[in-house]
């Protein structure tokens, strides 16, 4: 529409359907408790808008994230922007404490996979080679008001990383949005095709997405940090990452969507297989990421876990609400902080495995969405209407993708994300 709407006092929003929730990467509805009933509208949250004219003769790219409303301006159920606005909130009320946030991202250009013997990874050759596609969107990033970290060739065929600077709650997930549009718009300037697949092909490396995160106080002051503890995890801390492994499997379905998330949810692909917190292990769950600094106040504003079980075909406004929830549920239930891992876990047998208290994570999209169904606490967090609509969703989608092999999944899961 045209941008001037934006401005204008009478407009509220674009038109939207309820049953529109239930429309899965392929098409496809689930089974809709809506129909064609109800009205809903997109109010646009003009402080995202992104305008990036990347002065190429292309239209300049203009969008803006929104929630999606009742008539009367309520919430509806399925909004998952609204939905982590609830657990910033719940998280604020319980512990008086917000979150500091960025998202991670690995992506792939669509090239051949022996790729990688021609582009050596984390090579001068590999980063001079796309060199041109790097600048513009470091460029187009900071036009939008991100702030891009680093640009890397990473080890996948093709696959390059970009972090970004953190952000505060929900535009922490909103910058995550926006990274990744303007992932593809500046690829498509380039005449390339980008997925953020999470897993291309079998043999092949994922694309995870890592969730960096810590906690404030509301004045600002870090307060996860705690030299005198082990690993400087502070107990607050410690409760909250407690609560983030704890309910781990009964949110996974959100943040591994995909029957193939599950493929590069495996050992040995430095993706997560087990509930852990890990140090100085990038297969664990929870990472505790070392930082540096020359004292104690350095470092405690750097300190972050790293959350790697998630990727890019999962909302990142439900990433981030399952992780809020779940940790404010540790620190409102004062769980301990788990013990940390620096071994290989995948050497263990089940019994020691259990001893420690550790599991491996759920191993398909539908024994993770069995966890998801079954759990209290997901009807507590997300609501009835929610829970239904995204068990619908994904079984409709599983529906469409079982009869196929895993690297049929593979292609066109890679198609669509
Ligand atoms: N590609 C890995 C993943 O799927 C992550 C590699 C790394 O950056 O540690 O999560
Ligand atoms: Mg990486």
């Amino acid at each position: 529409m045209p941008v001037a709407r934006l401005q204008e006092s009478s407009f509220k929003g674009v038109g939207w359907v309820p049953t529109n929730a239930l429309i899965t990467c392929f098409d496809g509805i689930g089974d809709s408790p809506y129909g064609s009933l109800g009205d809903l509208f997109i109010a646009p949250d003009t402080r995202t808008l992104v305008d990036v004219d990347f002065e190429d003769d292309t239209p300049a790219e203009r969008f803006c994230i929104g929630d999606v409303q009742h008539l009367d301006g309520s919430a509806f159920a399925c909004c998952t922007r609204s939905i982590l606005t609830t657990a910033v909130h719940r998280l604020r009320s319980v512990a008086s404490l917000q979150p500091v946030v960025s998202f991670e991202h690995e992506f792939q250009f669509d090239t051949d996979e022996k790729a990688i013997m021609q582009t050596p990874s984390f090579s001068m050759k590999g980063h001079r080679e796309a060199a041109d596609f790097g600048e513009t969107l470091v460029a187009a990033l900071r036009a939008a008001g991100l702030k891009p970290e680093s640009f890397i060739k990473e080890y996948g065929a093709d696959q390059f990383e970009m972090p970004i600077g953190v952000a505060n709650g929900v535009l922490a997930a909103d910058h995550a949005v926006i990274l990744r549009e303007l992932v593809r718009a500046t690829a498509i300037r380039f005449d390339k095709v980008v997925s953020f697949n999470p897993i291309r092909s079998l043999d092949g490396v994922g694309n995870g997405v890592h969730v960096h995160f810590s906690l404030q106080d509301l004045a600002g002051e870090p307060v996860m940090y705690d030299a005198q503890q082990p690993y400087q995890l502070s107990q607050i801390g410690g409760s909250f990452v407690a609560g983030v492994l704890e309910y781990l499997p009964e949110y996974l379905s959100l943040t591994a969507p995909l029957a193939t998330s599950y493929l590069r949810l495996t050992p040995h692909r430095w993706s997560a297989a087990y509930n852990n917190l890990g140090a100085q292990d990038r297969e664990a769950s929870l990472r505790i990421c070392p930082v540096s600094g020359d004292d104690d106040e350095q470092r405690a504003g750097r300190f972050n876990i790293e959350f790697r079980a998630a990727d890019a075909a999962a909302s990142p406004y439900l990433v981030l609400a399952a992780l809020l929830h779940a940790g404010t549920q540790g620190i409102e239930d004062n769980l301990p902080t788990p013990s940390v891992t620096t071994d290989d876990l995948s050497l263990l047998d089940e019994s020691t495995l259990s001893k420690r208290g550790l599991s491996r994570l759920p191993q398909s999209l539908s024994e993770a969405l069995q966890c998801f169904e079954r759990s209290h606490m997901i009807h507590q967090w997300f609501g009835e209407e929610f829970k239904g609509v995204y068990l619908a969703l994904k079984r409709e989608e599983l529906s469409h993708v079982e009869a196929w092999s895993p690297e049929e999944q593979c292609a066109a899961y890679g198609r669509v994300y």
